[in-house]
This record gives structure tokens, sequence and C-alpha cells, in this order.
């Protein structure tokens, strides 16, 4: 049967079957029914009764809470301060002119308000008032953090896991279980190398992933290569690390100790504020030996934790 037919089926038989009803009574018999139905889900739980009100503090234009001031216009149709620039004075709902009604009453229930984090599911089980919920959320250790792989412009977010994961399976990135690492990074023609050299290893070590980054960038006017740890959690735990990158050659050496930054400030933000070992292009050709047309760059290293 088609799903047309089994929907017409089944609001047939909810009507009492012997009854004759016109379609104004069959409309009023539905709607009360779903009424009923709806009073007697939030007198068993509180929740769904929130998740009403919660409701009326969506935005009916743009679906975002609304925040006081929240607007109506003369028949009651709410909306939110951005809506009201937008719609030149106008309801949306009504096409009545807007006025300047703000809803008291609306903005007085929200206050009123205590909500759950909206990363419940992903184990925050704090509650909020409706007005510091959307602080808290911006701050929740519990949001889901940005995939940490740079050099594309990729949308996956998650926990931590699904991220490892993820950087498996479709970045295919190297993991290395281990506290210590030595690295080559090898790279023909380093002189085309502008923006564009991205290098990313994940380490297992303390039960934890690390992310090793190096990369080609162009420092002001000079071309570095530079490598730095991001820790893949929070940054009040990824102070509970220290690291250290080497990089050297024909008895050189450049050495570098700092704390992995949290994978929360983005990659562009640490390279930016050069938080790791950097190593000017032609030191790092100097160390690859040859004659400058290929890179070839140990990097060795060690993550501790520190007591
Ligand atoms: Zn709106
Ligand atoms: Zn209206
Ligand atoms: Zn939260
Ligand atoms: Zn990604």
């Amino acid at each position: 049967m088609a799903p047309g037919g089994s929907a017409f089926k089944e609001e047939v038989d909810s009507l009492p079957k012997s009854a004759n009803y016109d379609i104004a009574m069959v409309k009023a018999e539905k709607s009360s029914n779903s009424l009923k139905t709806k009073n007697g889900l939030s007198e068993k739980q509180g929740i769904s009764s929130t998740n009403g009100v919660h409701e009326l503090l969506q935005c009916p234009v743009c679906r975002s809470s609304m925040y006081p001031p929240i607007h109506q216009c003369p028949n009651g149709h709410t909306l939110c301060s951005n809506c009201k620039i937008r719609v030149h004075n106008s309801c949306p709902t009504c096409r009545f002119d807007l006025g300047d009604i703000r809803c008291l009453a609306l903005e007085r229930v929200a206050e009123s308000l205590e909500l759950p984090c909206q990363y419940q599911s992903l184990g925050c089980h704090d509650i909020f008032p409706y007005y510091s919920k959307l602080k808290h959320e911006q701050n929740c250790r519990f949001r889901p953090y940005n995939c940490p792989y740079a050099g594309s412009e990729c949308s996956i977010t998650g926990d931590i896991r699904t991220l490892v994961e993820h950087l498996k399976d479709d970045h295919k990135v190297d993991m290395h279980d281990g506290c210590t690492f030595n690295h080559r990074y090898v790279k023909s023609n380093p002189h085309e190398v502008e923006n564009a050299t991205w290098m990313l290893t994940v380490f297992n070590c303390y039960g934890k992933q690390f992310c090793l980054h190096f990369e080609a960038f162009q420092a002001g006017m000079a071309p570095v290569y530079m490598a730095f740890l991001r820790f893949m959690g929070e940054d009040i735990e990824a102070r509970k690390y220290s690291y250290t990158l080497e990089v050297g050659g024909y008895g050189r050496k450049l050495t570098w100790q700092g704390v992995p930054r949290s994978i929360r400030d983005s990659h562009k933000k640490v390279r930016d504020s050069q938080d790791g070992l950097i190593i000017p292009r032609a030191l790092a050709l100097f160390f690859s030996g040859g004659d400058g047309q290929e890179l070839k760059l140990r990097v060795t290293g060690r993550i501790w934790k520190e007591l």
C-alpha cells in the first residue's frame, strides 16, 4: 500500500466508527485529542513541558533561541531582535506593523527556565538558567572538537575518539605508539614550497593523543619550517605535558622545549604565535646536506608528563 494510503487509513481509524461528522467537527475532534495527549505527557514528565516552553523561545523566523529584548506584533506573534531589524517593521506572520512592543511575559518565563547543556549526550550533566546556557555552551568542555588536520578545510567535529578514527580513515594520518619519536621529512624541490606543505603524525602516549605538525610557511619575508605539538584534549590537561624537538646536522643542533597546545587552539593560531621549533629554510637545507635540491630533515623528540 502507498504511504499516503496508510496515513489516510490511520486518520479514519481514529474517528469513532459509528459517527458521521462533517469536516469541521472532525478537525475539532482531532485537535482536542492531540491536546489531551500533550497534557497527559506533560503531567507525567516535567521535561516535555519545558521543551514546549523552549519551543516558544525559539524565534519563529530564524529558529534561534530568543534573548531579551524579545519582540511581538500587536497580534502577539513573537520574534527575536535580529529578525525584527531584518523584517522592516512588518510582522512576518501577519504583516501588521510591528511597532515596538516587547514580550515581557516571555522574557520572564525564560528567566525562570533551567535547561540542560546542549552537549548533555556528550557527557555534560550541568543545568543552566536560560540566559547563561549559551555562554556555558561556548566553553563547555564536552563540546565537540574540530578536526585537527591542517591544510584542508575539514568540517568534521567530534569527541577525541571519533577524531582519531577520522584522522586515520579519512586523512590517512600515521599513528605511532610511544612517547619518543624520530621522524624524517623528505621533500624534493623545497624551493617550491610556500604555504602549502603540511604533515601530521599522531602519537599515542600516556593513553592520550598528540599531533605532531610539520609545515612550511612564510614568516614575514623568510621561508621557514616549523614543527610543533598539539594535545588532543583540553588546555588544562595539555599543560600537564612537556615535549622537546631536535633537528640538526653537521655538528649543529636546534632544540625546542615546549608545552603542547590544546587542539581547541586552531592550527593557525599556534603557527602564528610561533609556539614551536622554527627552522629557517636556509638552515634546513644546510642540515639536509647536498646541494639544496632536497629537504631531508630528521626531527627527534620526546613527550613527558610533568609531576
Ligand atoms: Zn529570529
Ligand atoms: Zn503578527
Ligand atoms: Zn556543557
Ligand atoms: Zn578532518
